[in-house]
């Protein structure tokens, strides 16, 4: 048999919302490699496998991705089955692609198994549905912060109408308020800033596109949050509201 590995995307937090297909090829995986968004709960669906975190917060020294690839590599090529376990989607911000192109070039096939994004888990648990009929046609996922040091069209983004969900944006709120109202963007566009999104002590921010900077630092708003900028961030219709939040995660 050809030696494979799964990449699993461990959803934004909550243990509940991982996928069956996750949960089954964890209590299947002899080796599981961690990355520091997972949460620790959800190892107790692969009480079988050994642990090798290879996460980049939490104090630990970064691993370089190409070291976490040969590791995947060699425990694979050993017969092992190996899961790759990954916050939100592997394919989402988290170099899914990469990890498996890099794979299938060296013989190893791939199986991706979805997780739920957590731009996704942190609307609907603060009531915002990404898309409403007349308010937004579509939604874009986007992050603030690349490799190289280049930005996204912000200009192009302003235009674009669609929701925007932006990812590992905490330390650039300013400058995405600048660019966003430079491009046009009214200054009165809801946005809401969700950090912790279905974990324990999630907290929700509602603000402006004008206010989001001061907000976000009055708030003291911390990694990992998104920003959902666009009109759909006002109609929090239903979830946790911002003052009950951490109230109703604590009796959850
Ligand atoms: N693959 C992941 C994204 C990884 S990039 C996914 O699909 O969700 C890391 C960024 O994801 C963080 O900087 C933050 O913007 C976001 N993020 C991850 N978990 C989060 C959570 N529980 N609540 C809010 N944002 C989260």
């Amino acid at each position: 048999m050809n030696p494979s590995v799964w990449l699993i995307g461990a959803g934004p937090g909550d243990p509940e919302l991982l996928t069956l297909k996750a949960v089954k090829a964890l209590g299947r995986a002899d080796v599981v490699l961690v990355d520091d968004l997972v949460n620790p709960q959800i190892l107790e669906f692969c009480p079988q496998a050994r642990i090798v975190r290879v996460g980049k917060r939490g104090g630990c020294r970064s691993t370089p991705q190409d070291f976490i690839q040969r590791l995947m590599l060699r425990y694979a090529r050993q017969g092992l089955q190996v899961a790759r376990l990954k916050g939100g989607d592997p394919c989402i911000f988290g170099r899914g692609g990469e990890e498996a192109q890099w794979l299938l070039e060296h013989g190893v096939s791939c199986q991706i198994i979805n997780g739920i994004t957590s731009g996704l888990a942190a609307a609907t648990s603060s009531g915002i549905p990404l898309t409403q009929r007349g308010m937004a046609q579509g939604v874009t996922l986007v992050t603030a912060h690349s490799q190289d040091g280049s930005t996204p069209d912000w200009s192009a983004l302003a235009r674009s109408g669609t929701t925007l969900v932006v990812y590992m944006g905490v330390a650039k709120v300013q400058d995405l308020s600048s660019q966003l109202l430079a491009a046009g963007m009214a200054a009165d566009t809801p946005v809401a800033m969700i950090e912790r999104a279905s974990l324990p002590g999630e907290r929700l921010c509602p603000s402006s596109l004008a206010a989001m900077a001061r907000d976000a630092q009055d708030f003291q708003l911390c990694s990992p949050a998104v920003l959902v900028i666009g009109q759909v961030a006002a109609c929090r219709m239903f979830g946790v509201q911002p003052d009950a939040a951490a109230a109703q995660r604590r009796l959850a």
